[in-house]
């Protein structure tokens, strides 16, 4: 993948300096992460360590894979101010690492994660990435109608398909390349709302020209710590949920979920998967959400992109279906 990604020697690095993400109190509808707490390693050492991976292993970029390092860009005390807890202004994390890096690691190159709405937020996020060397984000887009990003999928409540929109041309200002993702099948797709998708997967291919280096689709699968599994089996969240997205449920479906897949380990994720769409997708099939899946494995084909999922792709969309050899033959 480096080789593809990079037109120069690349030696990697995985690091966790930072954990956690500041959407984690409502969090995605998909997001299984045990703990979002927001924590994180002081710059200065933080500039040691990359400095000692670079003079004794060559390590030339940095594979951050904090949960939503962009979440590092907003300030404490405008995180710990939405919990009523009064903190006094000072530089976000993201300055401060920027502040405190030495001249001579200037070169090394940085991949992370980010999160579409935190790029509306801060409209200076792109460039603050591009002068740390950020050379890729991996990015949940996940979808392009505001009614899924922003009630379906929970995404964010201010900047729903023009966020991803922002986050895009973002990056595409900045010469940034982008690893999106995209979550189909989410309660309430319609046949009109993956067309949106199917428009935007487009629009983004081309205005970031040439830096999308992988779209990673998925059907949304009900996992078992995830918000949308408590939907699915406790009526009291799932009353709410699915009334406000407008889709009758009936009551059986909650004793149904909790006790037909109580055991997690053994689920067929496809099963679950299909099962679930049969609830909360009436207007669509589960083999529509696997189309728009084949279309955006074409599309990445056809122009020489990633398709994500590489290797498990079974798990991620429950199709299983191999792309042909020549599109999966990338140098790992
Ligand atoms: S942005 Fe990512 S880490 Fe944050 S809640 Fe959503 S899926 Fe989880």
């Amino acid at each position: 993948m480096y080789r593809r990604w990079h037109d120069h020697y690349v030696i990697p690095a995985v690091t966790n300096f930072a954990r956690g993400c500041h959407w984690g109190a409502r969090r995605c509808i998909y997001c299984d992460i045990v703990d979002l707490t927001m924590q994180r390693m002081g710059p200065r050492r933080i500039w040691r360590w990359v400095d000692l991976l670079h003079r004794q292993y060559g390590v030339n970029l940095i594979y951050e894979v904090c949960d939503n390092f962009t979440s590092f860009a907003f300030s404490d005390r405008e995180v710990y101010g939405r919990y009523g807890i009064a903190l006094a202004e000072r530089p976000s994390w993201l300055d401060r690492l920027l502040a405190a890096r030495p001249a001579h690691l200037r070169d090394v190159d940085w991949f992370v994660y980010g999160r579409a709405d935190d790029f509306a937020q801060h409209p200076d996020l792109g460039g603050k990435l591009k002068q740390l060397g950020v050379v890729r984000v991996n990015m949940g887009l996940d979808h392009a109608d505001d009614r899924m990003l922003n009630r379906a999928l929970r995404k964010g409540n201010r900047g729903g398909a023009a966020a991803n929109r922002e986050a895009v041309e973002a990056l595409a200002a900045q010469g940034i390349q982008g690893y999106f993702s995209i979550v189909v099948g989410g309660p309430g797709e319609t046949r009109a709302s993956l067309d949106t998708v199917r428009r935007f997967v487009e629009w983004a291919t081309e205005t970031m020209t040439g830096l999308v280096v992988c779209w990673d689709p998925s059907i949304l699968l009900p996992l078992k710590g995830a918000p949308i599994w408590d939907v699915l089996t406790d009526p009291r969240k799932g009353s709410v949920y699915f009334k406000n997205l407008g889709i009758d449920v009936p009551a059986r479906m909650y004793e149904h979920f909790r006790t037909t897949y109580a055991d997690f380990d053994t689920v067929d994720t496809q099963e679950i998967t299909r099962e679930a769409m049969s609830y909360y997708c009436p207007d669509i099939s589960y083999g529509d959400a696997e189309e728009l899946i084949h279309w955006v494995y074409a599309l990445c084909e056809q122009r020489g992109i990633v398709p994500g999922g590489y290797g498990i792709r079974g798990l991620t969309t429950g199709i299983g279906t191999p792309l042909r050899e020549d599109a999966v033959a990338a140098p790992v």
